[in-house]
């Protein structure tokens, strides 16, 4: 109604003739601009990412009337639509291709003749998952009664936010609190101008039309090892460039980095560590990229058909009106917070990808469900080394809790518990033996510190790890508990055995 009437309303001024007289304006002010619900709602979501459209959900099934604003035309944030729902769709196909194409299946007896890859077919796959769970959310919206504003939301007040409307209407929405959950955007490479067609980011490398040649990915953290497999396995050279001397980006357990990478060299890819991208430029329709060695400053030059731009996130606050309010992001761009989520302003909260802490989907879940409670008067704990980490290549790398390194610059008394996959029966079963249990306890009180795991069900596998953490389990506790057999979770089982005991059984 509104919409259609904001429109009538611009219309008038646009089509009248003439300058629009003064009670025009006044009408089209009165129309395209309105108070929503006369201000008593409890609760306004800016951003309907994993933080945005979880906090919504829980804040109205506590009885808060909620409405979240989104300025995309479908919910979910980059998680759903450009980040981990489209890019687990092409790791798990591509692997499966990888396994067709490469002899795997033959050689479990399943004979295959002419396999091709259907490159259009394999992103219309991904487009359903994406269309299926985007569309899921606005069903859970409506069955917990969270109102969905689409439009682009800009605080206004403490008490105010206001929605810039598609159709060119604004509505202003008057509530008790503002939660910003307005996520990140892709990091700049400075002089790069992202094109997404031969220089893309991430965005761009989950829609290209055609396996490239060859690739060169700048960044071999989490997202860069992930969409560089994918597109090694659908056909492309793949190079990754490395200003750090390990892959997996930071917080990865040293150990378990050079297994992972060991893993993907054998599979094809190609990395440059401790080297830095200079510059790059298209030439002729191949992309020069310019390196230099991070220790004795040697120069080199590459080509490439497609350079992946993954150096990182920054958090988003474009346009967002945070100095109305007289709120101020540090120097990383990020919402400061206290430990309930809330800003220096009380009325106005922030979580997930746009405050600090790692920039992961589960994490702004959490953090949405906790900042919520606290609204309600509840308790808002959040412990952040509970909060797990994955790397969704073949074999997975997933990860909980301390390092080595963490430790060993902790000075904390730790023994290791190891145990290799290739001792495992279901591994050994499925063919599928690369990588390693690792598990970190501490030497006088066997409490389970860290938990590193590189294997196929790696991100499976590792919260029961988060769970033995989160519940101060010790090495022992685990080793005592009966698990499945055969299941890949025995490997945990027994690198907690060989931590508490000092022997694992089967290896
Ligand atoms: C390629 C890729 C793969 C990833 N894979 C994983 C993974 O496997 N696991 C994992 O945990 N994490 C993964 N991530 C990270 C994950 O996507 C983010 O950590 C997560 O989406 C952050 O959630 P959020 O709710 O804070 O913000 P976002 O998901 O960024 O959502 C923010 C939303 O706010 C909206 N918005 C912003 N400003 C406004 C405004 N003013 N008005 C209205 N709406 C606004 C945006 O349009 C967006 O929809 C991946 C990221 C990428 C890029």
């Amino acid at each position: 109604m509104l919409s259609s009437a904001a429109s009538r309303a611009s219309l008038v001024l646009k089509n009248g003739g003439g300058a629009p007289t003064s009670k025009q304006c006044l009408a089209a002010f009165i129309i395209s601009t309105r108070n929503y619900a006369s201000g008593n709602n409890d609760l306004v979501v800016i951003g309907s990412g994993p933080g945005g459209y979880v906090a919504s959900i829980k804040a109205a099934q506590l009885g808060m009337k909620t409405v979240c604003v989104e300025k995309n035309d479908t919910l979910g944030g980059t998680c759903l639509n450009v980040g981990c729902i489209p890019s687990k769709s092409l790791l798990n196909n591509s692997h499966l291709y990888h396994m067709a194409r490469h002899k795997d299946l033959q050689n479990r007896g399943i004979e295959l003749e002419g396999v091709r890859l259907n490159l259009d077919k394999m992103m219309a796959a991904k487009s359903n998952a994406v269309k299926a769970l985007t569309g899921g959310i606005a069903h859970l919206f409506k069955k917990n009664s969270v109102t969905h504003i689409k439009g682009f939301g800009r605080i206004t007040g403490p008490n105010e936010v206001t929605v810039d409307k598609p159709d060119g209407s604004t509505e202003k929405i008057n509530t008790k609190n503002i939660l910003i959950a307005t996520g990140s955007e892709v990091a700049p490479f400075p002089g790069l101008e992202i094109d997404e067609k031969q220089i893309v980011s991430s965005t761009g490398a989950l829609s290209l039309d055609r396996v490239p040649e060859k690739m060169i990915v700048i960044g071999a953290g989490v997202i860069g090892v992930e969409l560089g497999s994918v597109w090694s396995r659908l056909g492309a050279e793949v190079t990754l460039v490395e200003f750090l001397g390990h892959v997996g980006g930071l917080g990865i357990d040293m150990e378990i980095s050079k297994t992972i990478q060991r893993s993907l060299t054998k599979q094809g890819l190609k990395f440059k560590l401790n080297t830095k991208v200079t510059s790059a430029a298209n030439q002729g329709g191949k992309i020069k990229v310019n390196l230099e060695d991070a220790k004795d400053g040697k120069k080199e030059q590459l080509d490439c058909d497609t350079l992946l731009v993954c150096i990182g996130r920054r958090p988003y606050t474009e346009k967002l009106g945070l100095e109305k309010v007289g709120l101020q992001v540090d120097n990383k761009g990020r919402v400061p917070v206290n430990s309930r989520f809330q800003t220096s302003v009380p009325s106005i909260y922030a979580i997930g990808d746009v405050i600090a802490g790692p920039m992961l989907a589960h994490k702004a879940e959490d953090e949405g469900i906790l900042c919520v409670e606290g609204m309600a008067g509840g308790a808002v704990h959040i412990d952040y080394n509970c909060v797990p980490s994955v790397i969704y290549t073949h074999p997975e790398v997933a990860w909980v809790g301390r390092s080595e390194e963490q430790l060993k610059e902790e000075k904390v008394d730790y023994k290791v518990g190891t145990f290799p996959l290739v001792a495992n029966s279901r591994a050994k079963c499925n063919d599928d033996t690369d990588g390693l249990v690792k598990v970190l306890g501490d030497k006088k009180t066997d409490r389970l510190l860290g938990a590193h795991i590189v294997g196929s069900v790696a991100g499976e596998l590792i919260n029961e790890a988060v769970l033995a953490i989160e519940y101060g389990a010790s090495c022992e506790d685990i080793a005592r508990v009966c698990h499945a057999h055969p299941t890949v979770a025995e490997a945990f089982r027994e690198a907690n055995i060989a931590a508490a005991f000092g022997k694992p059984i089967n290896f």
